[in-house]
């Protein structure tokens, strides 16, 4: 028997079935009219947004990066709770406006901006994070010939990374941000063009469980801001400190310790040096908002026996929960919190390995846990299915296409 992650809390068992947000899995599935289906939990969105602003300093901004999740509904819910919207395409600027975030609270990260996306942010008054020179003279040239002054940025590619962190994004030849030793030159390029200077942008990692690595991230992230800032003789009007708060997927992975982060930051921000002293802060994080809000359900189309092994197979699969099935940048396979959604509660009764309906070895998303015995027609529950779900997986592989999504709250469903 294989271990599998440890369920995220907030989700309560009612007549023997996973409830989210008080709503049994049943009756959500008889609702939305399908499955496979995503769930994501509007108030425990909301209560991770309160945690965070209780412990982190007053003066640090919360930005979502919405390519964990882009689902509308999910999109308005949190506008309305955090400072800002960071995304990373063109389409993505379309889905933040379209939730009604104002453009002066999105920024657009990302390598590889087309001239069309680099254009329409302008337009619509988006702080661009420049990941290269080439993208910064693009930037101001098309700024200059729509005759205005753009909202500009600099990504820097930092000299370190978090360590232990799931996915490594700085220190070292990246071809994202931009080398930190040509950044105050850029600096002065931009500011002389005249562009609107919005400052520096530092992400060094995603998917990080070591509290104590993440502060000092925080801490080497700013002495290279300032650094980088005296370098170019300026003061520094805003620093996005990046984010990589990670959840617990595996067994045996540990929450983060938001207290001691928030406190190690307070402690920074009360010795800033003079270019920092009027300086924006905030933070940008994904699956931390949204990623254990999420479950995905779908229903056992089969229960299925080879070589004394059991296979509950269902209508889901890696289509919709990639990394669920350990294909998106894990190394080593391990399962992620998996239930049986209408036994929920129940002892484990034998082990078995839920697959999903593609014909691939790689489409299994629980492998040889222990469950109570289910049968077909049952419902099975993912969990951490909130980021990186149903955008990062191949929904048109083999044909099978999307799976259904709503967001709930207690009380009512908000929509979907
Ligand atoms: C992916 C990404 C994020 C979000 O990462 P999470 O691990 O979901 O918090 C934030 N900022 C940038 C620049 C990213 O590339």
């Amino acid at each position: 028997m294989k271990a599998l992650g440890p369920i995220p809390a907030g989700f309560a068992a009612i007549d023997g079935e996973l409830a989210i947000a008080g709503h049994k899995a049943s009756a959500l599935v008889a609702s939305a009219g399908a499955t496979p289906l995503f769930v994501y939990d509007a108030d425990l969105v909301s209560a991770r947004i309160a945690a965070l602003r209780v412990a982190m300093p007053a003066r640090l901004g919360l930005h979502y990066a919405l390519k964990a999740n882009p689902f509308a509904p999910l999109l308005r819910h949190i506008a309305a709770l955090v400072d800002g919207f960071d995304i990373a395409s063109g389409g993505e600027q379309v889905l933040a406006l379209a939730a009604g975030v104002e453009p002066a609270r999105i920024s657009f990260t990302g390598p590889g901006k087309r001239d069309a996306e680099i254009t329409a942010a302008i337009r619509a008054g988006v702080t661009l994070n420049l990941e290269s020179a080439r993208e910064a003279e693009h930037a101001l040239a098309i700024a200059d010939s729509l005759g205005t002054a753009p909202r500009l940025a600099i990504r820097v590619n930092p000299d370190f990374d978090i360590k232990g962190s799931g996915m490594k994004m700085g220190g070292g030849a990246k071809p994202f941000g931009i080398d930190a030793e040509h950044v105050p030159a850029l600096i002065k390029r931009l500011v002389s063009a005249g562009c609107d200077w919005q400052g520096l942008h530092i992400y060094a990692g995603s998917q990080a469980l070591d509290s104590a690595a993440i502060s000092e991230v925080q801490a080497q992230t700013l002495l290279l801001a300032a650094r980088l800032a005296e370098s170019a003789d300026m003061a520094l009007p805003r620093c996005n400190l990046g984010g990589g708060f990670g959840i617990p997927y595996f067994p045996g992975d540990t929450p983060i310790e938001l207290h001691l982060i928030g406190e190690a930051l307070e402690q920074r921000f009360a010795e800033l040096p003079v270019v920092l002293a009027q300086t924006r802060f905030c933070i940008e994080l994904g699956r931390y908002l949204v990623g254990e809000a999420g479950v995905y359900l779908a229903r056992i189309v089969e229960r299925k026996e080879s070589h004394g092994e059991v296979f509950l197979v269902t209508d889901g699969g890696l289509h919709h929960q990639l990394a669920a099935s350990g294909n998106f940048g894990t190394v080593v396979r391990r399962n992620y919190p998996s239930a049986i959604a209408t036994r929920y509660g129940a002892p484990p009764a034998e082990e078995a390995s839920i697959v999903g309906c593609l014909c691939t070895p790689l489409d299994r998303l629980a492998d040889k846990g222990g469950f109570p015995r289910a049968e077909e027609g049952d419902l099975v529950a993912v969990f951490c299915a909130g980021a990186y779900g149903a955008s990062a997986s191949p929904a048109q592989f083999l044909g099978h296409g999307p799976a259904a999504e709503i967001l709930v709250c207690a009380g009512v469903r908000a929509g979907g």
